[in-house]
């Protein structure tokens, strides 16, 4: 983007002139974009939560229900609100990795009850996907921050029940290679194009084609995660084919029983 302007010119002592001036303003643009995105991704997805919060309250206020109608209609409102407060952490969340203000409280962690514990939690909301563990090591411990590698995991976890049609089969797998340990989340959903792969951890991004408007979401939960195990010495990874499913791979330096030294016991680092 290049914008173009005259700009008067005193020139030595004799006169005035005007220049043409070309500026490639192509990043302020960008940034501008990207603004205008954030405030109608922030104003539609908080909206139509609160929407159905409010529509619900009204229902219940203005006639009586049947028991197991306003327990559905009770059940709906709880959902909502907590979509809303796990949107606003996002957005807060995002706003202190900007500002440099997230801290992380590293400690010596084990992977394999932390999965079970966010597998186990999203199998309450979903009966719809069949989510499989598949542990291939038993070096499992990794030194982090547990409630940010838990967040990145459940980011990754609901994005595959997400995009996956009902009856879709989610596979956990748990490998070492190298010094890493990696976690893959492995899915048969709808896939990423090709041509949004390199986009996909950007902030806000989304991909955008008919079969996914519909779904919820802020473009955030990607960033989020790639932030949070960059912090941590690892890499967010994806291979994905287009209409058959994704894989995405969570790898963090491991840590082995000599590594761990002393400081065992979830003493902080
Ligand atoms: P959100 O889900 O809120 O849109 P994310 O940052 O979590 O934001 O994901 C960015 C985009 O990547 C999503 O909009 C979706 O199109 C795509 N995506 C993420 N995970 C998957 C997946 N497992 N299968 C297919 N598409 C995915």
């Amino acid at each position: 983007v290049i914008k173009v302007y005259f700009e008067a010119l005193r020139y030595r002592e004799e006169g005035f002139g005007t220049i043409l001036v070309y500026r490639d303003i192509t990043k302020e643009y960008e940034v501008d974009q990207m603004k205008s995105e954030f405030v109608s991704t922030v104003s539609h997805e908080l909206r139509t939560p609160l929407a159905s919060v409010l529509g619900f309250t009204e229902l219940m206020l203005n006639k009586p229900l049947k028991p197991e109608r306003q327990t559905k209609y009770l059940q709906t409102i709880y959902n909502e609100a907590k979509r809303l407060t796990a949107l606003i952490n996002d957005f807060l969340d995002v706003q202190k990795m900007e500002s440099g203000k997230q801290i992380y409280e590293k400690k010596y962690v084990e992977i394999l009850p932390l999965i079970q514990k966010v597998i186990e939690h999203l199998e309450i909301n979903t009966e719809h996907h069949d989510i499989q563990l598949q542990i291939e090591t038993s070096d499992l411990m990794i030194l982090g921050d547990r409630i940010k590698i838990e967040q990145a995991f459940t980011n990754l976890l609901s994005n595959s029940i997400k995009y996956s049609p009902d009856g879709g089969r989610i596979l956990v797998r748990v490998h070492t290679r190298n010094d890493m340990l990696s976690i893959d989340i492995e899915d048969e959903g709808l896939g990423i194009p090709k041509e949004s792969l390199p986009h996909l951890f950007q902030k806000f991004y989304r991909v955008d084609n008919s079969d996914r408007r519909r779904i919820g979401g802020t473009g955030l939960g990607l960033a989020i995660v790639d932030e949070i195990i960059k912090s941590h010495g690892g890499q967010v990874t994806v291979v994905s084919q287009y209409g058959q499913g994704s894989t995405f791979t969570i790898s963090l330096p491991r840590v082995t029983q000599k590594g761990m030294g002393s400081n065992h016991d979830g003493q902080s680092i």
